[in-house]
């Protein structure tokens, strides 16, 4: 039986720590699926369809990667996979309390639901979707952080929304 894994997340966008979790699930998993998350309470830079062709353009190359979106609990999505096991990825004992609340929620909503955490390689654990948005939107270059695609993307994105803020205060 081929063994699946479900990598859920934000990806707002893609790093090269994501991608690195990627590369480590591939070497256990037969297939894994990266399933980016669509919060209807928190706001995304990018929207679902970007973080989506992002993260399918990056892993065009890798077999058995599949990249898919999705909204709704991610036990019930894991269900519908035909899978019971979840990735995360373990940066620093930050994420640590975070993730062990996470687990066992999923784990009362589904009890044969299980986690797999994953650290990247140390040059990724201090890095954060967050942090390169910071960057970007400061003036700073990205293309250490996060593949060349979402780098573009950033510079396009951060461009629009300080054409706008500019416009804004013209009229002011
Ligand atoms: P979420 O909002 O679900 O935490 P993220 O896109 O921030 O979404 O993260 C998705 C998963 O990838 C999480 O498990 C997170 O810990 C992990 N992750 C994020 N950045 C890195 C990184 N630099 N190295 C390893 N794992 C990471």
């Amino acid at each position: 039986m081929r063994k699946i894994a479900v990598y859920p997340g934000s990806f707002d966008p893609l790093t090269y720590g994501h991608l690195d979790v990627i590369k480590r699930s591939l070497e256990i998993f037969d297939k894994v699926i990266v399933a980016v998350i669509e919060h209807p309470h928190k706001s995304a830079l990018f929207t679902l369809e970007e973080r989506v062709g992002m993260l399918k353009a990056t892993t065009k190359s890798f077999k058995n990667v599949k990249v898919d979106g999705f909204r709704g609990l991610l036990v019930n999505y894991v269900k519908a996979k035909r899978t019971n096991i979840v990735i995360r990825g373990l940066r620093a004992i930050s994420d640590f309390e975070y993730e062990l609340q996470m687990v066992l929620m999923n784990r009362r909503l589904n009890n044969s639901i299980d986690t797999i955490f994953l650290m990247p390689d140390e040059r990724y654990s201090y890095l954060s979707s967050g942090l390169v948005k910071e960057i970007v939107a400061a003036g700073g270059k990205a293309d250490k952080f996060v593949p060349e695609v979402v780098e573009k993307a950033l510079h396009r994105k951060f461009d629009i929304i300080n054409k706008t803020k500019y416009l804004t205060s013209d009229k002011i």
